[in-house]
């Protein structure tokens, strides 16, 4: 699932291209998206058609479209697990499960593809009222300093591993950047979240690292993940543990160590994340 650096690498590589851009038309595939909830094809149309793309902004893993007026208006979209953005000719075929696309001025359309439909886009009028985005805690990427992040910290008694994962909580991350950062900060993901507060900074230096090679490697692509032009990222060859499990840690030799919670995976160093009670 794209994570906070994979989507900052398609909003960056999207906003020269659409903004200031004028949409003429909205095109729904009629295939329901993510909890096979239908699209709200006459609101896209009210907050898009007529109106020009002021900007391209990222919000957690979320793309805001911005129009142009009035403000505080636009669309919200989230690439689920297979999602992607392209803006193509409008006279090109369009790929299979494409199942958004908006026309652009001048014969380009910006499509949204997705082939396990886990993806969203919903118009914002406002944007603010806008569930998915209010429910949203700080940005992993600028939303902290480490007084704030150790305030959040105290008194959660649920596994650090689960704070960071918890989109209201720290909004961006994914159990890709979550493995990673924790083990560039020597902390076990079973870790109580209050028993990290006093090393809020080293966690907060290395969720900032993590994100930020990740972002000027253009975003991790394990399988589907492909960046606004189609390419591939390189953040897969950079990654430390995540998964890496029963190969050597690339600090200490000890084999790396796979562990399953909620579902969800997470990659550690027995040796290098100790664990702390
Ligand atoms: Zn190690």
């Amino acid at each position: 699932m794209p994570e906070l650096p994979e989507v900052e690498t398609i909003v960056r590589g999207l906003e020269p291209i659409v903004r200031g851009r004028r949409i003429e038309s909205v095109w729904w595939s009629r295939r329901p998206l993510h909890l096979l909830r239908p699209i709200d094809l006459r609101g896209l149309r009210a907050v898009l058609v007529g109106r020009t793309i002021a900007g391209v902004r990222r919000r957690g893993k979320y793309i805001i479209l911005e129009s142009d007026r009035p403000r505080d208006e636009g669309v919200v979209i989230h690439l689920g697990m297979t999602g992607r953005l392209r803006v193509q000719p409008a006279a090109g075929a369009r790929a299979p499960h494409t199942h958004v696309v908006f026309g652009l001025a001048g014969g380009d359309e910006l499509r949204f593809v997705d082939a396990r439909r886990f993806g969203w886009v919903e118009p914002g009028r406002p944007l603010a009222r806008v569930a998915a985005l209010a429910d949203l805690g700080p940005d992993a990427l600028a939303g902290f300093d480490a007084t704030t992040l150790a305030a959040a910290l105290t008194g959660v008694r649920a596994p650090i591993k689960a704070f960071l994962l918890d989109q209201r909580r720290i909004a961006g991350l994914g159990n890709i950047y979550v493995s990673e950062a924790l083990f560039r900060a020597g902390i076990h993901p079973a870790t109580p979240a209050d028993r990290v507060r006093r090393r809020a900074a080293e966690l907060l230096e290395a969720v900032g690292a993590v994100l930020a090679g990740g972002i000027a490697r253009r975003g991790t692509t394990l399988r589907d993940y492909v960046d606004a032009d189609g390419q591939r990222g390189d953040n897969a060859a950079a990654l430390q543990v995540y998964g890496r499990a029963s190969k050597p840690c690339p600090s200490c030799g000890t084999a790396i160590r796979r562990r399953v919670d909620a579902g969800r995976a997470t990659f550690f160093c027995p040796r290098c994340q100790p664990p702390r009670r």
